[in-house]
């Protein structure tokens, strides 16, 4: 296991909505570098300014410090190795791509658009997999000095040597070995001067002084390159690892756009932002997501000190995990039972500012153990106990109807209840449930009926916290009078 204390990092590219997948990568960053008493960075890869999405980045760092990944470095809260937005960084690649073009592993390609077109064409007509034809690779070196001198546009490919194979090593997949003929002469810097993922990322990490790089798997294809990058530069090789990838529900295949949307419609999302606003809690988030790709037991509950305490990348596992959205809802309701209540009280509250409910805290403090048990996530409590700030609620006539009763028997019901009730000096719980019990033995009423009944006519629902602790914050004179207007409403529509 890994002891010394790492440099990792987190490095999205801000060119959409943080999603489940870039979450985990964070995490497990995060949690190596606590398990290690090392350093957790956040480097913004926004090189390729077309793709840049105005609010990508601060959804990020929303989105971190909304899960409790904080991070030791970053934009925001800079750090010694900064700038950590590699637009910020340009010159910085431009001189170690200048450093490579005169140690012989890179040089200026000056092939027009429409010369690589037709290369492009051609090879597809051969039936060849595209690749540069290495023109520019054959140039003197002099030559192509004199060329970027005289301020010829160009972009800065790598040389990758054309003789032998590659080895990357990946912690969790072992040895990938590649011909390097297979290998392109990749682009590392555009003619904008914009260098590309592959020169910044290798640059940064030397640079900031990573020692593992955990990331996803699509840079598995290019990981080969980003190797001979390293070696070509003389550095020392951070550790590699390749996450596994996310697919549906299903398994088959990654989650389209499509799918995502139909997901919120059922109250899910792939989406951090989004789960934050369904009202899951991040507890239950990052429980769920360290358990897709990590061999820990299956169905541990753990708290993010716990998940520090047992990390270990060495356990991380490669293959394919299905996104399981029912198991989301069992960690989040999980970890909402082991808040306190005042911390629950604290994170529901926004939920019923967000509905429109003026939130008086005596009642949301005792509401709060009633629901606890009760929901899965936190906007929950609003549909179960919004109506404790309402003055008043009224009752669909449908629902004072008892099941397995007429329309009369459950009216008859309602008379009576509602005489036991004022008949008893106080409607605290242990006055009124026995009451109500003896009532049910009498009239040989079931018990769901009669409880039922009373239900529906003081919460107004006829799902509701429990009855009884729930008449209590009503209060006894405000639950008498939603008991005799059902009485009447039972008369007035009978
Ligand atoms: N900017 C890359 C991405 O978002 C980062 C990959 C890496 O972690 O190196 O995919």
């Amino acid at each position: 296991m890994e002891t010394s204390p790492v440099r990792v990092r987190f490095a999205p590219s801000p060119t959409g909505r943080m999603h489940l997948g870039s979450g985990r990568t964070a995490l497990y960053n995060y949690l190596l570098a606590k398990r290690t008493g090392g350093k957790f960075i956040l480097r913004i890869e926004d090189t390729d300014t077309k793709r840049t999405v105005p609010g990508a980045e601060q959804e990020l760092i929303d989105g971190l410090r909304w899960l409790g990944v904080d991070f030791d470095e970053g934009p925001d809260i800079g750090g010694p190795y900064g700038p950590y937005r590699q637009s910020e960084r340009k010159e910085i690649y431009q001189q170690y791509a200048r450093e490579l073009v005169e140690k012989g592993h890179a040089y200026p390609c000056f092939c027009t658009p429409e010369r690589l077109e037709k290369m492009r064409q051609d090879q597809q007509k051969r039936k060849e997999p595209p690749h540069y034809d290495g023109n520019c690779r054959r140039l003197g070196q002099a030559d192509a000095a004199a060329r970027v001198a005289a301020g010829e546009k160009h972009v800065i490919r790598f040389k990758m040597p054309r003789e032998g194979s590659t080895v990357a090593r990946d912690l969790l997949r072992g040895d990938i070995t590649i011909e390097n003929k297979n290998i392109d002469d990749y682009i590392l810097v555009k003619s904008d001067g914009f260098a590309l993922y592959h020169l910044a990322a290798m640059v940064d990490d030397h640079l900031m002084k990573i020692t593992h790089v955990i990331r996803g798997s699509e840079w598995l294809g290019t990981f080969p390159l980003h190797v001979n990058i390293i070696r070509a530069f003389g550095w020392e090789e951070p550790v590699f690892i390749h996450l596994s990838v996310f697919l549906k529900p299903s398994g088959k295949g990654k989650m389209s756009k499509r799918e995502a949307a139909d997901a919120l419609k059922d109250g899910y999302s792939i989406f951090i932002k989004d789960l934050k606003d369904l009202g899951y809690i991040p507890e239950g988030v990052l429980n769920w997501i360290v358990l897709m790709g990590w061999g820990v037991a299956e169905g541990d509950v753990l708290t993010l000190p716990e998940m520090i305490e047992k990390f270990d990348i060495n356990h991380l596992n490669p293959s394919p995990a299905a996104i399981n959205f029912t198991k989301l809802d069992h960690f989040t309701g999980t970890h909402i039972r082991m808040l306190t209540d005042a911390d629950l009280a604290g994170r529901i509250r926004p939920f019923f500012e967000a509905a429109g409910y003026t939130v008086n805290d005596e009642i949301l403090n005792k509401l709060t153990p009633l629901i606890k048990e009760r929901i899965v996530t936190l906007d929950e409590a609003v549909e179960m106990a919004g109506f404790f700030f309402k003055e008043d609620v009224v009752p669909a006539l449908e629902d004072l109807i008892a099941k397995g009763l007429t329309h009369e028997q459950s009216a008859e019901a309602a008379r009576q209840i509602l005489s036991t009730l004022e008949a008893l000096p106080d409607l605290r719980h242990e006055t009124a449930e026995p009451a109500l019990r003896a009532l049910v033995e009498q009239t040989g009423l079931g018990a769901g009926q009669v409880f039922g009944i009373l239900r529906v006519a003081v919460t107004g629902q006829r799902v509701s916290p429990p009855l009884f602790e729930s008449m209590e914050i009503i209060g006894r004179e405000k639950s008498l009078a939603r008991m005799a207007r059902a009485v009447a409403m039972y008369q007035s529509n009978s």
